[in-house]
Order: structure tokens, then C-alpha cells, then sequence
């Protein structure tokens, strides 16, 4: 039987519902949760990601503020802008778009943020928080991938989770949220130096991958029921399509449907979860601002 197709822009979408909520009775209150957003230079792939990130606090009741600078600024203006928006009562929420250029130390200005505002979750104090398991703003990504995976019913109490890809922002955080106890999984992760990655996936019941290459994961890596979550996100040349290229995960979908239990889609699966988490991040810091958390 074909596998239940878990659809990322309808559970985007409710909880969407469930933030607007919330924007609404902070409104009440006079207080709209504000997000800081900074770009650094004209990179098309970011500069899409903010205008995303951007839009969506517009529609749903955030405010964001945005910090468009040139390739060329310097590590202490952009530490310096940071510092700003880490004194200023407006901004809840402090995300810098990566990567930044070469010449500044990405790790630095990551740890500039105060923890209080990292919304995207990637200050090694979030990071230490969440490996210790205590309350903390969870990295957009994975967080999108655990809700995905709870709000549609896939059983995780003593599952198999296989992770392909150990990145800081999704698979490390990743395998810290599903070995919680609320998750209960037994996590294997897998990465360049893994021996036998195609016989580890075919024990999963949960495999995600998060790698960015088109058809790492084959139909046969799939144990038949298994929940497939695909966070790799891949543009291949497509002769049929209009643009001429389309977007795919690292699972091959046609394959994988056929012997998958759930599966996420490219486009249309993970992807639009990272933005919602990431507005829920900022609508709780300005709850916990105000103290209405
Ligand atoms: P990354 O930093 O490049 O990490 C990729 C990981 O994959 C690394 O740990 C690497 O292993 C591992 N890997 C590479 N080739 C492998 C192979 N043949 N077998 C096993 N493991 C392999 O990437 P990332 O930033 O985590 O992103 C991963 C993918 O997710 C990308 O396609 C990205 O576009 C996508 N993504 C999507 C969203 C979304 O919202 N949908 C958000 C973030 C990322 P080593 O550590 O050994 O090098």
C-alpha cells in the first residue's frame, strides 16, 4: 500500500492557526512579538529565505525588522548591529542569515546573540540547553521534523531512528530532540564515514535524511511501514519543466512511496515547517517577555 503522504504546508498552516492566537491576545496586551532579521550581501538563495521569513511575520501578526548589509561590512558593525538588537525592547527575536561572508567569524556572531532572543536556536547555550534537555528555543528544522512526525501519528516510544546527516542545524539538534524522553527513540546517525548506511536505513521505522544529494536514499533502503522524512532539498536539471530544473529531497519519492508508511514530499514537506517553527520561537520569547508564557 501506497504510504500516507505527510502533507508539511497543512500542519504549517495549523499551526499558523494556533500562532495567530496567540499574536491576538498579545495584540490585546499591546504587544506584537517583533523578529530582527539580518541579511549580509545579495546572496539569491537568502535573500528568498528572509523575504519568506519576512512575509510570513506579516501574515501573521509579527512584526519583523530588517537589516539588509552590504557583503563588504565589518565583523564589529555587523557584532555591533547584534548588540542593538539585543538591548531593544521591540525585538523578541534575533535571526542572521547564513552564511555570512568569509571574512567574518560566523561562530562569533552566533554566540553575540543573547540567548533570550535566539530564535533559530543555534547559541552554544541553547545548543548545551537542549542536549541537557532543559527549556530552550529548538533549532527551526528539527523542530519542524519532530512536530511532522507527532502531529501524524507515527509512533516514536522505542522506535528506530536513523539520521543521515550530522550539520549543526538539523541532524546533531535532531538526534538531541528524539532520544528525549516525550520521544522516546533509539537514534542512530549516520554521515561520510558511516560503513554500511544502506543496511542501518533499511532498519529504521523512522528515516530522515538530511544530507542535499538527490537519490542518496533508494527504494530499497526503506523497511517496508517505515515513516520517511526527507529534509534534503536538491535542484535538478528537469528538461520537461518550465524552468528547466526542479526541486527534490535525497529519497527517491516514486520508489519510497511504494514502501514507506509516511513520507514527506519536495517541495511541500519539511520546508515549510522551518519558517513556523521559527515564528512560534519568536511569539513565545515575547511571551516570556511579558511573562505570558
Ligand atoms: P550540511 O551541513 O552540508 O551537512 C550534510 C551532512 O550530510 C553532513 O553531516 C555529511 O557528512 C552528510 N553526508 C554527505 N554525504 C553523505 C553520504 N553520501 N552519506 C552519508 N552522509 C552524507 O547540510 P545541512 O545544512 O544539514 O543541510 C542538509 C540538507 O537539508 C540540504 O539539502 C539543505 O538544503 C537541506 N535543508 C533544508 C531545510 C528546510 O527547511 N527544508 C533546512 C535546512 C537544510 P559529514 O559530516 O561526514 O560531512
Amino acid at each position: 500500500m501506497a504510504a500516507k503522504v505527510i502533507d508539511g504546508k497543512k500542519v504549517a498552516e495549523e499551526i499558523r492557526t494556533e500562532i495567530r492566537a496567540h499574536t491576538g491576545r498579545l495584540a490585546g496586551r499591546g504587544i506584537v512579538p517583533g523578529l530582527a532579521v539580518i541579511l549580509v550581501g545579495d546572496d539569491p538563495a537568502s535573500l528568498s529565505y528572509v523575504t519568506g521569513k519576512e512575509k510570513a511575520c506579516r501574515e501573521n501578526g509579527l512584526r519583523s525588522f530588517e537589516h539588509r548589509l552590504p557583503a563588504s561590512v565589518s565583523e564589529s558593525e555587523l557584532l555591533s548591529l547584534v548588540r542593538a538588537c539585543n538591548i531593544d525592547p521591540d525585538v523578541h527575536g534575533i535571526l542572521v542569515q547564513l552564511p555570512l561572508p568569509d571574512h567574518i567569524d560566523e561562530k562569533k556572531v552566533i554566540a553575540t546573540i543573547v540567548p533570550d532572543k535566539d530564535v533559530d536556536g543555534f547559541t552554544p547555550v541553547n545548543i548545551g540547553r537542549l542536549v541537557l534537555d532543559d527549556p530552550c528555543y529548538l533549532p527551526c528544522t528539527p523542530a519542524g521534523v519532530v512536530e511532522l512526525i507527532k502531529r501524524s501519528g507515527v509512533p516514536t516510544n522505542g522506535a528506530h531512528a536513523v539520521i543521515v546527516g550530522r550539520s549543526n542545524i538539523v541532524g546533531r539538534p535532531l538526534m538531541n530532540l528524539l532520544v528525549r524522553r516525550s520521544i522516546n527513540a533509539t537514534v542512530t546517525i549516520c554521515h561520510t564515514g558511516t560503513k554500511n548506511l544502506a543496511e542501518l536505513c533499511q532498519g529504521a521505522d523512522i528515516l530522515i535524511s538530511c544530507v542535499g544529494k538527490a537519490g542518496l536514499i533508494t527504494g530499497d533502503m526503506i523497511k517496508s511501514g517505515a515513516c520517511v522524512i526527507d529534509v534534503g532539498v536538491n535542484e535538478i536539471e528537469d528538461k520537461s519543466h518550465p524552468r528547466g530544473h526542479r526541486l527534490v529531497g535525497d529519497v527517491d519519492y516514486e520508489a519510497a512511496v511504494e514502501r514507506a508508511g509516511w513520507i514527506t514530499p519536495v517541495p511541500g514537506g519539511v520546508g515549510p515547517m522551518t519558517i513556523t517553527m521559527l515564528l512560534q520561537n519568536t511569539v513565545q520569547a515575547a511571551e516570556r517577555g511579558c511573562g505570558a508564557d
